[in-house]
Formats: C-alpha cells, sequence, structure tokens
C-alpha cells in the first residue's frame, strides 16, 4: 500500500503531504499525499478513460472482484482494525467490528452485481412495447469521513464497482491511510487500472469543487455533515448532478411506559458509546417516561461507570479516543453550555490524560430544546430527559432538522412498531440498540440526507434508468 494518491493504478506522490496524528498520544503516524485541484481531475481523467470497459464488463466479472475484497478484508481485518485504530482513535473492538461491517458491503454487493434487472411490458395502448434498462452512471465521486473510515468507503465503493461505474474516493483528511488499505485491496482483487482512484487532500473544498464542475464526473456520493451536504448540494446543482447525501443526525432514544428497563439500559449502552458516541446513529437524546427514568438513569450511569476509557489499540479499551483534540474540545463545549443552561453533568469514571478522550457523562435535569436535544454531540455523553406520556415522547423525537434513525423501547414489538410508524426517521430500531446492516437500505429523511445506502435500494444511487420504446 502506497502513501501517495492511487491514479490510473499508480501510486503518486505529491509536492505537499498531510500529517496523520494518532489523536490517543497527539504523535503523528505517517504522512499522505495532498492532492492539488489538478492531481484530482487527473484521478478523474483515469476514472473517465476506465469508464468504458469496466462498464462493459459481465456482472459475474464485477461480483468475483467484489467476492475477492470481501475475503481479503476478511483475512486482513486486523491490519485494517490496527489502523482504525490509530488514526481514527475507536476502541479496538469497534475497529474489529467495523472492518467486519465494511467487508460486508463487499459481499452483499458482489451478490446484488448479477441482480441488476430492467423491466419488460406492453404499453397499455398495446402500440410498443417499454423496455426499462438500468445502467451506470459513470465517473462516480465519493466523499467520506473519519468516524468509520473503511465502512463508509466499502458502503460507497462497493455499490457503484458492482453496478459498472468508476470512482474517485475523497477520504477525510484525519483518517486516509484506512482508505489506501482498502483501495490497495481492491486492486489486489483485481480491480483494473483507474476503476478506484484515491485523492487524499487537505483541501477538500477547493478539491471538490474542481471535480465536481467537471463534466466527467457523472454522481456524487457524500457522507458527511448536514452543513458540508448542503454546500455540495448547492454546487451540484449547477450542472443537475445526481447525488446521495448521508448526513448528520440526532437520533432520539426513546423509553416509553412499560418498557424493560434493563434491556432499554442495555441497548442505550449500544446506541450511545458504539464508535465512542462518533457514529450518525449514535443515540443523541433520551426521552424516558417519567415512571422509568430514575430507574433507567442510575443504571445507564452505573452501566457507564464500569467503561475503561484508554487508547483504541489496547484490546482492554471499552472507549477509545475521539478524532482530534478540536472534536474532544467541541464536545466538552456543548457540556459546559448544556451546565450553563441549568442541566446536571456527571462525568462518570475517567479520561486518560494526554489524548482526545473524553469520559463518559449522564446530564441529568435536561429541558427539551436545550443545546444537547438540538445539536449532534458525537461523543459519549448522554442527555436524559424525563416525559410524561407517549404523545409526549414522539413530538420531542421529530422536532429537529434531523431524520436518521430512532430507537424505541415499549413494553412489546407491537408497541414499539406503532409509535416507529410515527417518527420521522429514515430507520427505527424497535426495542434494539443497533439498526445497520448491508442488508437494510441506509438513510434518513429530512436534513439527514437523501437517497439510500445498502440493501436493495443501494446500487440504484449509481444507476441510470433508459427507457425504450420499441416496436415489438
Ligand atoms: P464533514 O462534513 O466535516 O466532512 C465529511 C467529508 O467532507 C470529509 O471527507 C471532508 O474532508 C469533506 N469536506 C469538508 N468540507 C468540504 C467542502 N467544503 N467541500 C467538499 N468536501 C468537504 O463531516 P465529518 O466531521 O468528517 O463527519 C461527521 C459528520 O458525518 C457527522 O455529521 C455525521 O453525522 C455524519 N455522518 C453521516 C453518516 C450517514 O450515513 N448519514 C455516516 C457517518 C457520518
Amino acid at each position: 500500500m502506497g502513501s501517495g494518491l492511487l491514479v490510473g493504478g499508480e501510486w503518486q506522490d505529491t509536492a505537499d503531504r498531510i500529517e496523520v496524528w494518532n489523536p490517543a498520544t497527539g504523535e503523528v503516524l505517517s504522512t499522505v499525499a495532498d492532492a492539488s485541484a489538478d492531481e484530482a481531475l487527473a484521478a478523474v481523467g483515469a476514472a473517465y478513460d476506465a469508464f468504458p470497459a469496466w462498464a462493459g464488463t459481465a456482472p459475474r466479472e464485477r461480483a468475483e472482484i467484489l467476492r475477492r475484497a470481501y475475503e481479503l478484508m476478511t483475512a486482513e481485518a486486523e491490519t485494517g482494525a490496527r489502523l482504525i485504530a490509530l488514526e481514527n482513535g475507536k476502541a479496538w473492538r469497534d475497529a474489529v467490528g467495523e472492518v467486519s461491517y465494511a467487508a460486508e458491503f463487499f459481499r452483499w454487493f458482489s451478490e446484488e452485481a448479477c441482480r441488476i434487472a430492467g423491466d419488460f411490458r406492453y404499453a397499455p395502448g398495446r402500440d410498443k412495447t417499454i423496455v426499462v434498462d438500468h445502467r451506470p452512471m459513470g465517473v462516480a465521486y465519493l466523499i467520506t469521513p473519519w468516524n468509520f473510515p473503511a465502512a463508509m468507503a466499502t458502503r460507497k465503493l462497493a455499490p457503484a464497482l458492482a453496478a459498472g461505474c468508476t470512482t474517485v474516493l475523497k477520504p477525510a483528511a484525519e483518517t486516509p491511510l484506512t482508505a489506501l488499505w482498502v483501495a490497495d485491496l481492491l486492486h489486489r482483487a483485481g480491480a483494473p487500472a483507474g476503476v478506484v482512484n484515491v485523492v487524499t487532500t487537505a483541501r477538500a473544498g477547493e478539491v471538490s469543487t474542481a471535480v465536481l464542475a467537471d463534466p466527467r464526473v457523472a454522481t456524487l456520493s457524500f457522507t458527511g455533515s448536514t452543513p458540508v451536504g448542503k454546500i455540495l448540494l448547492a454546487q451540484t446543482a449547477k450542472r443537475v448532478l445526481p447525488s446521495s447525501m448521508e448526513l448528520g443526525g440526532n437520533a432520539p432514544f426513546l423509553v416509553l411506559e412499560g418498557a424493560d428497563v434493563s434491556r432499554a439500559v442495555a441497548g442505550a449502552m449500544v446506541a450511545k458509546l458504539r464508535n465512542g458516541g462518533s457514529a450518525c446513529t449514535a443515540a443523541n437524546r433520551f426521552y424516558v417516561h417519567e415512571s422509568l427514568v430514575e430507574a433507567f438513569t442510575e443504571r445507564f450511569q452505573a452501566a457507564l461507570a464500569a467503561v475503561r476509557v484508554g487508547p483504541g489499540i489496547d484490546p482492554a479499551t471499552d472507549l477509545g479516543a475521539m478524532v482530534s483534540v478540536k472534536e474532544r474540545d467541541k464536545i466538552l463545549a456543548l457540556v459546559d453550555q448544556a451546565e450553563a443552561e441549568g442541566a446536571e453533568a456527571v462525568e462518570v469514571g475517567a479520561a486518560p490524560p494526554g489524548g482526545a478522550f473524553v469520559a463518559p457523562r449522564v446530564v441529568r435535569n435536561v429541558e427539551h430544546g436545550s443545546v444537547l436535544t438540538r445539536t449532534e454531540i458525537f461523543g459519549p455523553v448522554a442527555p436524559i430527559v424525563s416525559v410524561t406520556d407517549e404523545a409526549e415522547a414522539i413530538r420531542m423525537a421529530n422536532d429537529t432538522e434531523y431524520g436518521l434513525i430512532s430507537y424505541v423501547y415499549a413494553r412489546d414489538h407491537g408497541a414499539g412498531i406503532r409509535v416507529a410508524r410515527q417518527l420521522e426517521s429514515g430507520m427505527v430500531a424497535v426495542n434494539r440498540g443497533v439498526a445497520s446492516d448491508p442488508a437494510a437500505p441506509f438513510g434518513g429523511m429530512k436534513e439527514s440526507g437523501l437517497g439510500r445506502e445498502g440493501g436493495f435500494a443501494g446500487i440504484h444511487e449509481f444507476l441510470e434508468t433508459q427507457y425504450l420504446a420499441v416496436d415489438l
């Protein structure tokens, strides 16, 4: 694996380099290439040139490359987990879990590559037949965030390649090493030169502006924050460029009257602490029925107190470092603001000195509408709001511009599903702390995004529909 740009199957160096940091120690791990806009456009050119041949491959051939990528990733899981734990900071078990999740996108879309289907039917007037075809769009520009550096890359690369698109991947500058490993692995799995290109850069805005203005680019798939998604949508609008957007979240976690508190606490631990809380699906705010709020808070706090905070690379760690000191300080500033508003933040356990660590916190006396219920926290901080009934919980849950995922704990599945259907989010976990699955459509309503990744829908983000009118 190189540390340069991957363009047309070759590793290329650049004049400038980006330092990649270990947030658990504050040390520089490595450096990678820092692409300019022109260097990124060269990657677009390589992808554009590779497109006709790749689009013309048999779906089975694409499927077998993706399947080999799944097998390689599974065999090299430790290498990937090490890169993730070092550059992102997350706990070892989260890093191992991420590699497994990331690999599953290769497996799922290796299967989907051979299932691309069209439609054939007679027009109602019987004057012609209607043939509906799905064809790969062309060059796909893929922008990924730092929080799941492997899985966010494979969730885009796998369907794009399965569809027959060629790709330019721009990973987050904080976590480029994992992306380079993923791309290198695809090459070893047999992806031809130019099919997967990687552009690491610290100049995301300048580079993306140039790439999105290039008529050789056919689609954008972005995962990141809602503000950056809006900037990109304004740019794609200029070219009416198809775009899929996986944006921020503000997930409500509802514990309704009659719910099993022990199960709800177990689910809350997973939904809050997965990835150190730096997940778009992380439970952001807890709405707990007044009859359960004391028991839930006490048990949740006790469970959080047992969490070991430390370097992600240490297998004994439950909660690793945040990705950077800047990210840590953002989370701590939110806690300060909540306290200034009158909430009571209880720090549970201790964060070791020296790195971008945040000890978990339960926050009591939180009012709906206060800062922690409005802002994506992205860290191990759990604000708890007491609610009087189900209707109030639903109203508060929906009172946000976001709509990615919600969690509902209810007395039984029927009650949970009834509430889930009233929640404005693309995904709802019912009596569970986790929902994501490569075989399920992942995505949000409202300002959490456009389009779906994974499941049967994922490949369609990279396919054009063409209708042929034929006298048959
Ligand atoms: P971010 O929006 O700051 O960055 C995401 C990516 O966009 C990075 O590659 C970054 O380099 C790039 N970028 C930044 N500014 C840009 C610009 N002006 N033009 C083009 N590209 C630009 O987000 P982040 O801090 O890396 O990630 C956290 C955010 O991502 C959170 O809001 C989280 O909820 C969201 N997220 C969403 C999902 C989802 O599937 N919905 C998954 C993971 C993360």
